[in-house]
């Protein structure tokens, strides 16, 4: 499993991450980037390469 933390102060909502994600456990609403199945995640990093701002974490986690 992965744990994935978005600073919204930080995400200017383009949705580069959600577009990338080959999982989509992330979408842009309202102008923020959202975790929408973070148990779908493979922590392949391609969300934090393309994102401009560094908004976004992915940590393994024990389960
Ligand atoms: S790529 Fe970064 S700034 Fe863009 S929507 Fe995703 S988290 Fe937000
Ligand atoms: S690490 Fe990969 S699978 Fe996980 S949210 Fe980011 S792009 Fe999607």
């Amino acid at each position: 499993m992965f744990e994935i933390i978005i600073d919204k102060d930080k995400c200017d909502g383009q949705g580069e991450c959600a577009d990338i994600c080959p999982t989509e456990s992330l979408a842009a609403n309202n102008g923020k980037c959202e975790v929408v199945s973070a148990e779908e995640c493979v922590g392949c990093m391609s969300c934090i390469e393309v994102c401009s701002v560094q908004a976004i974490t992915v940590t393994e986690t024990e389960e």
